[in-house]
């Protein structure tokens, strides 16, 4: 290797590049270009060795720092005096990053949907942030753009949404599920205008009519997409699930023939494929068939169920997803890709018009005319991450039933973890799993529901302040539960039992301090956690 050019201390006042102009030349020194390869590769070297050394020796998902220790430390850090080199500002982040952060790659690592990362997915990490590429034009990004697009193509296919189908990648599934609503809301406005006693009305008036139904266990940000979309969250009805948290068609059917008795229009059908806590599948065709009749845009939510996509045992989940006007699915999920990496398909390529925007600087009218392939014709972002390139490298080394694999493994953990504490006279299952979540509670003999509510949260704050193991929380029907979410296909059920036998000894132990205490809702027992 050639040797490095010198790194010159751009703050020191008495060195050779004391003046501004100096100071910028020096600068230049930093920039990533043909004369600049050989600092480029030892400083991302030494990045990526830090963090391998950092992964190899973590031996617990966290410390349990506190924010207030945190803050305490990133605020101590001087940002107007820069230090000497890479060397320097990475051994700084021990202290204030790599040393707590919350490590997803350890198997006592169990809460929430963020995933371990798959190796490849982090070789595609590297090289798509070094080119630079940015996805909203052809000239920013030329080849780019068809391994998106070809990706999209190959998804879409995966989910048989058929020959007209397109997409695009986005930062994840809030942004795709606002898209979905977005086209959603324009096509039933569109439809609207149609009629001659509607075509004079202002958007307000119409927007004013729309209804969304979604299950109770949807995700949130589909209300919240509501909101923002100029519906308010009211227009969002919440259907109630049945006993497998699945959307009750009954209760569906019942609030579509309501919603029509009152001149409303039911805009559309989000279904959940793979529900955050439970991990149910909501009754995918006869929600189509619903939306059919009622002419409503349905969505599939598949933001955690998408991975069933690729899996040999478990694709039959999502039957009937191929139904769909559109679907979201991430890859920084049950894909194992590193955030942010997500997509929304549609079922008529048309239909991203919606978000279509001509500016003469970028992407003219022209463009579109002469078959330039712009992507910032189809996305609500513009300057955009060629994530795409992290799915691609996966695929051409693991393959999608290396993929595949990794979630049939998890979703038989849960399985097996599920038999666990169904056995388990401390614990309590909330309902069988059904992808690779489980949500259950601590409630041995003799403890009633408001201790169990009590006791429960505390036990996750404990736990979480302890490093040994993260758990996430959540309620069932206005109960507190613990949950875990299994994403690790490298975790046992031997270190699931070590974390199951862990939140039975912190809650036997708050119990007991509980007791001694003399009060049932003492919070002092534990100090400290997050939550
Ligand atoms: C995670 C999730 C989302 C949100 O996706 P982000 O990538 O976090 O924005 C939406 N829907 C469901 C069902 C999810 O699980």
């Amino acid at each position: 290797m050639t040797p490095l050019p010198p790194v010159h201390d751009l703050t020191d006042p008495t060195s050779e590049f004391s003046t501004g102009v100096e100071r910028a030349l020096a600068a230049t020194g930093y920039l990533f270009n043909s004369a600049n390869s050989a600092r480029y590769v030892a400083d991302v070297l030494q990045s990526v060795n830090l963090v391998a050394t950092t992964v190899a020796r973590t031996t617990a998902p966290f410390t349990g720092a506190t924010p207030a220790e945190l803050r305490a430390r990133v605020a101590a850090v001087d940002l107007d005096t820069p230090l000497a080199d890479t060397t320097a500002a990475l051994a700084e982040l021990e202290p204030i990053y790599l040393r707590d952060a919350v490590y997803f790659h350890d198997s006592r690592y169990a809460a929430h949907l963020n995933c371990p990362v798959v190796i490849p997915a982090l070789a595609g990490e590297a090289v798509l942030s070094a080119i630079n590429s940015s996805l909203d034009t052809w000239d920013q990004s030329a080849g780019a753009t068809m391994i998106e697009r070809r990706l999209i193509d190959w998804t879409a296919e995966r989910l048989g949404l058929g020959p007209d189908s397109d997409g695009v990648f986005t930062s994840g599934g809030t942004q795709s599920n606002l898209q979905a609503m977005l086209i959603a809301r324009n096509h039933a406005v569109s439809r609207l205008r149609l009629d001659p006693d509607a075509a004079g009305k202002r958007l307000p008036a119409l927007l004013d009519t729309l209804r969304i139904f979604t299950s109770e266990a949807s995700h949130f940000s589909i209300s919240k997409s509501a909101s923002m979309l100029g519906l308010g969250y009211d227009a969002v009805v919440s259907i109630p699930t049945d006993a497998d948290r699945r959307m009750d068609t009954t209760a569906l059917a019942a609030e579509l023939a309501i919603c029509q008795a009152e001149g409303l229009v039911p805009m559309a059908i989000v279904a959940t494929a793979g529900t955050t806590d439970f991990g149910s599948i909501d009754p995918l065709r006869e929600l189509a068939a619903l939306s059919r009749a009622y002419g409503s845009w349905f969505h599939v939510d598949a933001a955690y169920g998408g991975g069933l996509a690729v899996s040999n045992r478990h694709r039959h989940l999502i039957d009937g997803v191929e139904l769909a006007d559109s679907v979201t699915i991430d890859f920084h999920k049950t894909f194992f890709q590193p955030v942010s990496s997500s997509a929304i398909l549609v079922r008529h390529g048309a239909t991203l018009g919606h978000v279509t925007y001509y500016a003469d600087y970028l992407n003219p009218e022209s463009a579109a005319r002469a078959d330039i392939p712009n992507q910032v014709d189809k996305s609500i972002q513009t300057t955009r991450r060629f994530d795409a390139l992290k799915l691609w490298l996966t695929l051409r080394t693991m393959g999608a039933e290396g993929i595949g694999a990794l979630l049939d493994e998890v979703i038989d953990l849960a399985a097996r973890a599920g038999g666990l504490l169904a056995a388990d006279e401390d614990f309590e299952l909330a309902a069988d799993p059904a992808l690779s979540t489980l949500v259950f509670r601590y409630k041995p003999a003799c403890m009633d529901d408001d201790e169990a509510d009590d006791i429960n949260p505390r036990i996750r704050a404990a736990v979480f302040a302890s490093g040994e193991a993260v758990v996430a929380g959540t309620k069932v029907d206005g109960r507190h539960y613990l949950k875990f979410t299994l994403l690790n296909a490298n975790t046992t059920l031997g270190d699931l039992r070590a974390i199951i036998d862990l939140l039975r000894r912190t809650g036997a132990s708050l119990r007991a301090a509980t007791a001694l205490s003399g009060s049932a809702v003492s919070t002092s027992a534990v100090s400290g956690g997050a939550a």
